[in-house]
């Protein structure tokens, strides 16, 4: 057997229908944008293995810094304990986060990060005494598959089953192109309530939606809404963190800044997991208190851990140089040019494209779900194309590393134009 059949004996897969789904190519190696499986069959990560790979696979900086720190301390314990690369990535991250943020809270993934915030949000106010205890989030939101993060998710085939077992959360629509004033009109009479401790929110871009798009200008007037009646603000960058839409963070786009915000994927680069959520001073002081109780009591074994916290300071100072800073722009360049062209394609009903992503919807009758036959049709044809793409329902999307190669580019943008014709 190879690694492929193997895998089925024992491997449980995330989001698999395990009785319908093919023998999952089975990666034995990779190197900047490309990976290659079992067979020697070579792949165009056009999507960052999820978001998380930038500077691209088995990246040498990164692997010398994980392995200095393996060999130097690899792991302490975070409670009553803390180490030198912890004090270092909270002081980087200190020079590029907003200025409003300036406290840190470790976890290890992007749903945990979540889980802290929206736990933050709701003991900040019982610490008070005050009663706030719901939660406002988009339609169509994702935030994470735990409990606390999966009741802000609004895209219903992933929390379907566990209705009633649910934090209360209340769902705006997305203020995309012609839908701001709907929007703003749900956050108002929403807030103006005074029952809701957060409004969470994917900032400009939803990811897991298919790359919903929605302007800065909205987001800001969202944001002041909430500052005005006392509600916390949680910008969600798991996915456009660290510089997926052209700066390094997509609150860098707004004038008002968000209470809390998350971030995980590329924080290490796509090597260990971990998780950041970052914090105003307000929102520490509502913890800070002679009573013990009033403490956050949430950690996870693996909180702050040395070579993970190594591994995030070795990306960060990749996504600082000024080549990275380049590749950010030509990709953006380059997908703008493509936008062009494919836009008057006659199976192509709208395209979006910021910092580095590019999204094109495809044109279906009646709509297209998540996992439906189109979307398998697509990303079995690009699989046998050797281009990464997981299109979601009708929406294909390019997040690629940074460090693609503009023939690589090429090749993913060609793909999706012969995918055109067979759909
Ligand atoms: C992926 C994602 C999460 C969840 O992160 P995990 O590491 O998968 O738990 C949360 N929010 C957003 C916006 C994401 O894209």
């Amino acid at each position: 057997m190879n690694l492929s059949e193997r895998d089925k004996l024992y491997n449980w897969h995330p989001y698999t229908q395990h009785k319908t789904a093919t023998d999952f190519p089975a990666i034995v190696k990779g190197k900047d944008a490309l990976l290659w499986d079992e067979n020697d069959k070579e792949y165009i990560d056009a999507i960052a293995s999820w978001w998380v790979n930038p500077y691209g696979h088995s990246n040498q900086v990164i692997a010398d810094a994980i392995y200095e720190q393996l060999t130097t301390l690899e792991h302490v314990l975070f409670g009553g304990f803390t180490h030198d690369k912890a004090v270092l990535l909270a002081e980087k991250l200190m020079t590029i986060l907003p200025a409003n943020q300036k406290k840190l809270f470790y976890s290890d993934n992007g749903s945990t990060a979540v889980e802290v915030a929206l736990k933050c949000a709701l003991q900040y106010n019982y610490n008070k005494g005050i009663k706030k205890t719901k939660i406002i989030a988009f339609e169509d939101a994702f935030h994470g598959d735990t409990f606390g993060a999966m009741a802000s998710s609004g895209i219903s085939f992933f929390t379907e089953a566990f209705k009633g077992s649910l934090l209360e959360v209340i769902r705006i629509p997305v203020p995309t192109s012609g839908n701001e004033e709907e929007s703003l009109k749900a956050l108002h009479d929403l807030v103006s309530t005074n029952e809701y401790a957060a409004f969470i929110f994917e900032p400009l871009v939803q990811g897991a939606a298919g790359m919903v798009m929605y302007r800065p200008e909205v987001l800001d007037t969202m944001i002041l809404i909430c500052n005005q009646n006392n509600v916390f603000t949680i910008a969600d960058e798991v996915m456009t963190g660290f510089g997926k839409t052209g700066k390094t963070f997509a609150t860098d786009y707004l004038i008002n800044k968000p209470d809390m915000m998350c971030l995980s994927k590329a924080l290490t680069g796509g090597t260990i997991p971990m998780a950041i959520t970052t914090f105003t001073q307000e929102i520490f002081d509502g913890f800070y208190d002679d009573d013990t109780n009033k403490a956050l009591f949430h950690g996870h074994t693996f909180t702050a851990n040395p070579t993970a916290c190594a591994a995030a300071l070795a990306s960060i100072s990749l996504l600082q140089t000024e080549e990275m800073q380049q590749n950010i722009v030509r990709i953006n360049q380059s997908h703008l040019v493509f936008e062009e062209k494919i836009k008057l394609h006659p199976m192509v009903k709208t395209t979006r494209v910021l910092g580095v992503i590019l999204a094109l919807e495809i044109v279906s009758e009646g709509q297209e779900s998540y996992y439906g036959t189109m979307r398998n049709k697509l990303y079995n044809f690009f699989i046998e194309n050797g281009v990464i793409l997981r299109p979601v329902g009708n929406i294909v999307y390019v997040l690629p590393p940074y460090i693609i190669s503009d023939l690589q580019l090429e090749k993913v943008y060609a793909t999706i134009e012969k995918a055109l014709e067979i759909v």
